[in-house]
């Protein structure tokens, strides 16, 4: 299918770029265009105007900023995937990032993207919320912060105001004793969707877990936080989060519970279920082992 006509425009700058937001009836951001141009050449949207953020170097920075690491929401999934700095202080997104599409769609999506069309299935969502991550949207009469736990609101649908652009991820270091893992099944083993993916991020205090937060992707309307099965390893011992255990189980059959998956072309909702069980359980015991490691 052809695309209808629209105007490219090409800002140079943050703020030209809200400027031509702000005044655009109907306005879209365009960063890799691999969501965008995807649904415009099938016709679900449209836009008069696509502003681009390519020439926007701002946001295409990866900067230590002492116990945050900010990255500019125009930031390749390649960029991530090899971040030295990344790797080291939250290897979960670098591994979300690297397992995305295929080379070419890594070259030119970017992490904003990704986050920004608000798909439950999206990759880097559930590693950001694990770490109750902080959003920077910007729009012409200057910033605001948002937690990422706030930022999606439903299948497609962002806390992202009319005129806002997001600029920049914050994303607390890791401290020693937390491990973090991501676990994502796909049909394929490359360009490969979500069928279901489970984070885990784990802190061991003694040999006991201090810390939980257990994150689920593809099985709801967004990405969410099992508080439940997170809960459940609160208190757990080393070895039942790192063998097989039934507390690893519960956890398990908790994240289960809170999931409201749909059937579809990837995978029906009792099969996604399934997958929820053992992709929790299995990145569980991987952020366990990172943590005493
Ligand atoms: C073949 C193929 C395979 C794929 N595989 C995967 C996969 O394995 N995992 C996965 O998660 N995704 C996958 N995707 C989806 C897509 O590549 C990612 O979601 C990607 O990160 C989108 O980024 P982008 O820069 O291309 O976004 P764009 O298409 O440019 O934009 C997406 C949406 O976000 C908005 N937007 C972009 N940047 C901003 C910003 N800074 N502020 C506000 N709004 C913004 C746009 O207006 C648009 O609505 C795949 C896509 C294709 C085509």
């Amino acid at each position: 299918m052809y695309l209808k006509d629209f105007n490219y425009l090409r800002p140079k700058s943050l703020t030209e770029a809200c400027e031509m937001l702000q005044k655009s009836r109907d306005g879209a951001l365009i960063a890799g265009g691999t969501d965008l141009l995807v649904e415009m050449k099938m016709g679900l949207r449209h836009h008069e105007d696509i502003i681009s953020l390519v020439d926007i170097n701002e946001l295409k920075q990866i900067e230590d900023a002492g116990d945050y690491i900010i990255i500019g929401a125009g930031v390749t999934h390649s960029s991530i995937a090899n971040s030295v700095l990344l790797k080291q202080n939250y290897s979960a997104l670098s591994e979300a990032s690297s397992n995305v599409g295929t080379e070419q769609v890594r070259n030119a999506a970017t992490v904003g993207g990704n986050i920004c069309t608000g798909a439950s299935c999206c990759d880097t969502g559930p590693v950001l919320l694990a770490s109750d991550c902080i959003l920077e949207l910007t729009d012409i009469n200057g910033s605001r912060e948002i937690s990422v736990k706030d930022f999606f609101v439903f299948h497609r649908k962002t806390a992202i105001k009319k005129g806002e652009i997001l600029t920049r991820i914050k994303v607390p270091k890791l401290k020693a004793g937390t491990g973090i893992s991501i676990e994502k099944f796909g049909l394929r083993s490359a360009a490969s969707i979500s069928v279901a993916s489970a984070v885990a991020l784990i802190t061991i205090n003694n040999g006991v877990c201090a810390g939980a937060k257990i994150v689920i992707g593809a099985v709801a309307p967004t990405p969410f936080i099992s508080e439940s099965a997170s809960k459940i390893l609160i208190g757990a011992k080393i070895h039942e989060l790192i063998h097989d255990s039934e507390l690893l189980n519960k956890a398990g059959d908790a994240a289960v519970a809170d999931s409201d998956p749909l059937s579809d072309i990837r995978g029906s909702a009792n099969y996604r279920k399934q997958l929820v069980k053992v992709l929790v359980k299995r990145t569980i015991k991987n952020a366990a082992n990172r943590a005493t490691n």
